[in-house]
């Protein structure tokens, strides 16, 4: 994510309180659903078909379709065995008979095959989308069945995790077919995970991040994460699957989402669209439609990029086309090749955020496109897009607990967008420039003023949202950067391609990266790392 740049707007008004629990309750009689709770017993409406043998070994042309072609092989090879999948159905509902809240309902069925070191009596999901009103559900879930069979779920931390509980114990190794129906109520403007799922009034549009119930994210030492989704950072951390996702929409609405679209159908029925969607290996499948969206296209190394705007927007819709090509052809280069056929950057109302990265698709600040934003070289703008482009690999490839260790992707990313990108593309003075006005003076403007925090802080634990800003964004990029210039640009961009190489599609942490550097440089780098993110040093660090 990216939240600095731009000062919050303030809170905007909410729908009123009510509604959306009057919402849930005329859905669950209209689809004569059991409440939440009485699943147990509530009928398996689905047959489902349990797969047999490794999922990966699937060769359906849907699993590489959105991968470049030159890739496939690749990237089949550099997969994990046994990825999830999800194959979902959903229908955008505008003015959903259930209410006047936006409202996107749906079927998943998982393909889940126990690729933990134990066996589980449970498989959890995240409901992100409950995560910030205790009182009212934006995300309900009905008719829970594994392999056919009615099981047992409970709901907690907000009703933001939902266990799906086995009648026996899912061996190592073990598949088995998860099916639900869901139902996401869309809030209106809403503050809350800087308005990454909701409607956004001002333009019309659907942003459509954590929309469906997705496998908690797991960390390699930490195990499931579970806990209150973030309030000052990524709300998602998820793992990476496969989706094969099949929308259905009034016709006229664009639609853009992570991976391609894949076929388009009017089997929806008379004035509706049925399009379906496949992504590749990624950790989350993100929607964002509108309908009256316009793009601006072009072709970087055979990856389609487009950017989308308001009518009207085209000034900045064109200049986040042209930065977009910049940073991705750079980094596409510098760090190993992205490997999807495409890249996604949408507008949307982030209530004063600045952008946010989901898989091949790119949320941008809507502030941006209304205000008149300085395009003069260089510009925060640039400096903005090259920030999400670079999470396409460090978040998107490389995943790591956004929750405990955001200084990793965030850190890096900050570090990669405003000093190397920047020098790279419009020269050292540049650089420098952008890197005095977004990372050094605010570092020493804080270290000056409320003092040092330890980087390597979850998220929630620092005394302020501020102070989670200054560790991720400001410090950790000068760490970084105090790593390069001890190790030299060789062995710095070296370590950085082997990290990408190793854990792509998979979940590092922050031992690995440092591992990375100094088995790149044959140094040890220990206590330059734990001065830089362990430790507070003030100003001393950058002596
Ligand atoms: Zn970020």
């Amino acid at each position: 994510m990216f939240a600095p740049i731009m000062p919050k707007t303030g809170q905007r008004s909410l729908s009123p309180a009510g509604i959306i629990l009057t919402v849930i309750a005329i859905a669950l009689a209209t689809l004569g659903q059991p409440v939440l709770g009485q699943q147990g017993h509530s009928p398996a409406t689905h047959s489902a078909t349990p797969a047999t043998g490794a999922v990966n070994s699937n060769a359906e042309d849907w699993v590489m379709a959105a991968i470049r072609p030159e890739l496939q092989e690749s990237v089949r090879a550099a997969m994990p065995a046994n990825l999830p999948v999800y194959e979902m159905s959903a229908t955008l509902e505008p003015q959903a008979e259930t209410g006047d809240v936006p409202t996107l309902t749906g079927h998943l069925k998982l393909t889940y095959v126990n690729t933990t070191d134990a066996p589980l009596d449970s498989l959890p999901f995240r409901l992100y989308a409950n995560g910030p009103d205790d009182e009212n559900d934006a995300q309900i879930v009905s008719d829970v069945t594994v392999d056919g069979g009615a099981v047992d779920v409970t709901l907690s931390v907000s009703d933001s995790v939902l266990d799906v509980l086995f009648n026996q114990p899912l061996d190592v190794g073990d598949l088995v077919v998860i099916d639900m129906e869901f139902a996401s109520f869309l809030p209106i403007d809403s503050v809350d995970h800087y308005g990454i799922f909701g409607y956004g009034s001002t333009s019309g549009t659907w942003a459509l991040a954590h929309w469906y119930p997705v496998i908690a994210g797991r960390d390699p030492s930490g195990g499931w994460m579970l806990e209150h989704p973030s309030r000052n950072g990524d709300a998602i951390f998820s793992d990476t699957a496969l989706y094969d996702v099949t929308i259905h929409s009034e016709q006229g609405w664009e639609l853009a989402t992570t991976g391609i679209e894949f076929g388009e159908t009017d089997a929806a029925g008379p004035g509706m669209v049925e399009r379906r969607f496949a992504s590749g290996p990624v950790r989350d499948f993100t929607i964002v439609a509108d309908q009256d969206f316009e793009v601006a296209t072009a072709d970087v190394n055979g990856i389609t990029v487009n950017s989308w705007f308001n009518p009207g927007q085209d000034r900045v819709g064109e200049a986040v086309l042209e930065y977009a090509i910049q940073s991705l052809e750079f980094f596409d280069d510098l760090l190993a090749p992205y490997p999807f056929r495409e890249l996604d950057l949408m507008p949307v109302d982030m209530q004063g955020a600045a952008g946010s990265e989901f898989p091949g698709l790119i949320y941008m600040g809507l502030d941006y496109y209304t205000g008149n934003t300085d395009l003069a070289t260089p510009n925060s703008l640039d400096f903005t897009v090259a920030h999400e482009v670079v999470h396409q690999w460090f978040y998107g490839l490389v995943g790591n607990n956004q929750y405990a260790d955001a200084f990793i992707d965030e850190g890096i990313t900050n570090y990669l967008s405003a000093q190397v990108y920047f020098e790279e593309v419009y020269g050292d003075d540049e650089a420098e420039r952008i890197m005095n006005v977004h990372i050094r003076s605010p570092f020493e403007r804080i270290i000056d003023g409320d003092g040092d925090v330890v980087v390597d802080t979850p998220t929630d634990e620092f005394d302020s949202g501020r102070d989670y800003v200054f560790a991720a964004y400001t410090k950790a990029p000068l760490g970084f950067e105090a790593i390069r210039l001890e190790i030299g640009d060789d062995a710095f961009f070296g370590a950085l391609r082997d990290y990408v190489d190793e854990f792509s599609f998979l979940v590092a942490e922050p031992a690995d990266l440092l591992a990375a550097f100094e088995a790149s440089s044959g140094q040890d780098l220990q206590s330059l790392w734990d001065e830089w993110f362990n430790e507070t040093n003030g100003r001393d660090a950058l002596d």
